[in-house]
């Protein structure tokens, strides 16, 4: 017999959200290196413990939480991105659901410390329970935040039964980590596995730090022989769209497809559109074994995408798909185009 109508305690509902933004430890390291970015940080140090089951710590240098705000930062709807349904309309921030912290602490122990620069004492916070009671305490910890997540899932012995092997847990973190070190080229990033240093993104500002990060990421071959692409938005004329970038020639592609990087915005998604435009850019020239392999970044007005169409936010809908679909392909004809057209004056072909 059904029970009667209740409201459910603030954990339960808070694990019930986590659901669909905490699938495994990748997952809470991409909300909390969004939140980095998002308070501005230039330095991120993220260091796993056991595939991120046992602990994921990042410590940013990023604009701090107040003290008096730390208890709100754990709350579910509680954000300092967005006040309205305009800014919801127009997205600038990586978050603006104000979910991840209040979430990712209802399935597991988490830590928030914090200092802002204007604040001299660090403070941290934690909350336990079906209530989620918030505990404040005085910290010592340099200008920044730093979250602690251990024992993910201790408590959701359902989500703990999928977690995969230690290695492959690391896998999904090392893939994230990619994504935003090529989304973020200005910020420095460690990342420790076990407490070994595994990763290390120095800061890339000039063209040749972009260049070794891309060569890091994407390996030598399509550093030195993807093709660079540009065409910045004009108002002016009424280019509302931008696109910069990097496509492999066709010879130069991969026959995996992990090399598929697409921003919008600034944002990494998977979109079926943009992947098509993509596959009819390179044609016949692709041959059957390899893959497009690419990293590129579409700017475009933020009213003109809704980003808020997944939890996790993979992905976006586009107000005028067609014509961004257009966009794509033409910059990339033109791109590959201009490329075979090289070669064959060069009589490569
Ligand atoms: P959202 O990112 O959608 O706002 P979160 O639950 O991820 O929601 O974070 C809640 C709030 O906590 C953010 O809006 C932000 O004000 C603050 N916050 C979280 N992480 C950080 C961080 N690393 N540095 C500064 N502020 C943070
Ligand atoms: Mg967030």
């Amino acid at each position: 017999m059904a029970m009667a109508i209740r409201l459910l305690p603030p954990q339960l509902a808070n694990q019930i959200a986590a659901g669909e933004v905490v699938e495994r430890p990748a997952s809470v390291v991409k909300e909390l290196v969004e939140n980095c970015i998002d308070a501005g940080a230039t330095e991120l140090h993220i260091d796993i413990e056991k595939g991120g089951a046992r602990r994921i710590r990042i410590r940013d240098n990023g604009s701090g939480i107040p003290k008096d705000e730390l208890e709100l930062a754990l709350s579910r709807h509680a954000t300092s991105k967005i006040a309205s349904l305009d800014d919801l309309e127009a997205i600038h921030s990586l978050g603006f659901r104000g979910e991840a912290l209040a979430s990712i602490s209802s399935v597991s122990r988490l830590c928030l410390s914090s200092k802002p620069a204007q604040q001299a004492q660090a403070w941290q916070a934690w909350c336990e329970g079906r209530d989620m009671q918030v505990t404040l305490e005085p910290t010592s910890h340099p200008d920044g935040t730093t979250v602690d997540v251990q024992d993910l899932f201790f408590n959701t012995p359902a989500r703990r039964k999928f977690l995969r092997t230690e290695k492959t847990e690391f896998g999904h973190i090392d893939e994230v980590v990619r994504r935003i070190a090529l989304a973020c080229p200005a910020v420095e990033i460690k990342l420790s596995h076990n407490q070994q240093l595994l990763r290390h993104y120095p800061k890339a500002i000039a063209e040749s730090q972009i260049l070794s990060r891309l060569q890091q990421i994407a390996g030598k071959r399509f550093a030195d022989e993807a093709i660079f692409l540009e065409l910045a938005a004009d108002a002016e004329s009424g280019q509302t769209l931008g696109i910069r970038g990097w496509i492999a020639p066709p010879d130069a592609c991969r026959h995996q497809t992990d090399v598929q990087y697409m921003y919008v915005n600034g944002r990494m998604m998977k979109d079926k559109l943009l992947n098509h435009a993509v596959r009819q850019a390179y044609g016949d020239s692709l041959a059957s074994d390899r893959q497009a392999t690419y990293i590129l970044y579409i700017t475009l007005p933020a009213n003109d995408v809704d980003v808020n169409v997944h939890p996790a936010k993979h992905e976006v809908r586009f107000q005028q798909a067609r014509q961004v679909h257009d966009f794509v392909l033409l910059q990339l004809r033109e791109a590959l185009g201009a490329h075979v057209h090289a070669q064959q004056e060069q009589g490569y072909t």
